[in-house]
């Protein structure tokens, strides 16, 4: 079959959510993909950042793989011999008491909502019904009908009403904005991404998570950073608010938590916050199963063993650098930190950011458009200097060869 015949059939047979680029990928290994075809490229998505520690790493491959055969899965109506040494290490790992895993980034955000209005309720005293939660314009934290109820991207929530009440929305690094939205006393939390990452790599000025949080504080209102994309070492640190040395109240994980082999994702909080869920309020068929468990753990090893936060600050630099000696006038803008990066294309004759991805895909790099004009470039932590030279050269090239 060639790569049209398996485009085709998808686009039959499956529902069309998606918009893919037309590349039909076969098998991958560290920084690399190869299509049906046996064409290598460079993969400068990493799965939405969920391949952090690069495409089938054999250590995490292993976990899964030995647990597989060990055992899979027992739902959360029996204990079981892997769970809670992942607690303990994962726990360990960010500094919190207690670990509420789940599976997908979404699942693990609708946690932290939910954990959030019955803290609101049983710790803050807000009366019932009434608690409220601030979040950002432009956000971006999945896809259930209450988390599009917070999005202001039309794509997402348009046509999916009646939403969920209960969120106020503010602009995005506006701290006066969230100040004013603090003096509600029924708030009880703030929801943000510390980089907007599916928005288009928005970066928010140095010091804006630190005096949101102080805010949140001085309010008595939980601070939740939804790490699911700047976490584990993307962006250059352990998390992304460490680089303001912000510990938010509810952390909220998923993606590279299992470095692309599993979904994996958590919630982590103090007692005083993840104790307000008592057994039966919350809970998932899958949640905190024995691979999950073990590749959580594969995974944050690799994170810590590969040195892969101070990998990607070190080529985030180089890469940057290297997009701007780019001669061009279609990049309009280049931003980013760590190996979380996009350049804003201005559209010119015609061509588009999907245009200069389909390009980029013929001479051998993957990347996916973000918002018709931006193009996020996330390859795996793993990636050495060559290997960000070679890419550069390839992004070079192929903007070169468009203008
Ligand atoms: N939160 C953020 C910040 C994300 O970037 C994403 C996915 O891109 C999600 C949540 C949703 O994760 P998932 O697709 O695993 O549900």
């Amino acid at each position: 079959m060639t790569s049209q015949d398996f485009i085709t059939r998808e686009d039959k047979f499956g529902a069309h959510n998606y918009h893919p680029l037309p590349v039909v990928l076969d098998r991958g290994e560290g920084v690399y993909v190869w299509d049906v075809e046996g064409k290598k490229y460079f993969d400068f998505l990493s799965a939405y950042s969920a391949v952090n520690q690069g495409h089938s790493h054999p250590k995490i491959v292993k976990a899964l793989t030995d647990q597989a055969s060990r055992l899979a899965l027992t739902s959360r109506a029996f204990h079981n011999s892997s769970l809670g040494e992942f607690e303990e290490y994962i726990t360990k790992y960010f500094g919190y008491d207690k670990v509420l895993p789940m599976n997908t980034g979404a699942e693990a955000d609708e946690t932290a909502l939910k954990l959030c209005r019955k803290w609101g309720y049983e710790k803050k005293g807000i009366p019932e019904n009434e608690a409220k939660i601030i979040c950002c314009f432009n956000n971006f934290h999945g896809r259930t009908i209450t988390i599009v109820s917070m999005s202001t991207d039309p794509d997402s929530y348009k046509g999916f009403g009646p939403y969920t009440p209960g969120f106020v929305k503010v602009p995005y690094n506006d701290i006066t904005a969230l100040e004013k939205e603090l003096e509600d006393p029924n708030v009880a939390g703030f929801i943000v991404e510390p980089i907007q990452g599916e928005a288009g790599v928005y970066v928010p000025d140095d010091g804006y998570l630190k005096k949101a949080y102080d805010l949140c504080k001085s309010k008595n209102v939980l601070f939740m950073a939804d790490e699911v994309q700047t976490g584990l070492a993307r962006t250059g640190a352990k998390l992304a608010c460490d680089h303001e040395n912000v510990r938010p109240d509810v952390l909220i994980l998923g993606k590279a938590l299992s470095g692309g082999v599993y979904p994996v994702s958590v919630v982590l909080a103090d007692d005083e916050v993840m104790l307000c869920i008592k057994p039966g309020e919350h809970g998932s068929t899958y949640g905190g199963n024995p691979i999950a468990a073990k590749v959580g753990i594969a995974a944050l090893e690799v994170l810590k063993d590969e040195k892969l936060a101070e990998n990607a600050e070190k080529m985030g630099e180089v890469f940057r650098e290297g997009l701007h000696g780019i001669q061009s006038d279609r990049i309009e803008l280049i931003r980013g930190k760590g190996l979380l990066n996009a350049i804003v294309i201005k559209p010119k004759e015609g061509k588009t950011a999907w245009d200069v991805c389909v390009a980029l895909k013929e001479n051998g790099l993957l990347a996916k458009p973000t918002h018709e004009h931006i193009i996020r470039f996330a390859p795996p932590l793993i990636i050495n200097q060559q290997q960000i030279q070679e890419s550069l050269d390839i992004i070079k090239k192929t903007i070169e060869a468009l203008d």
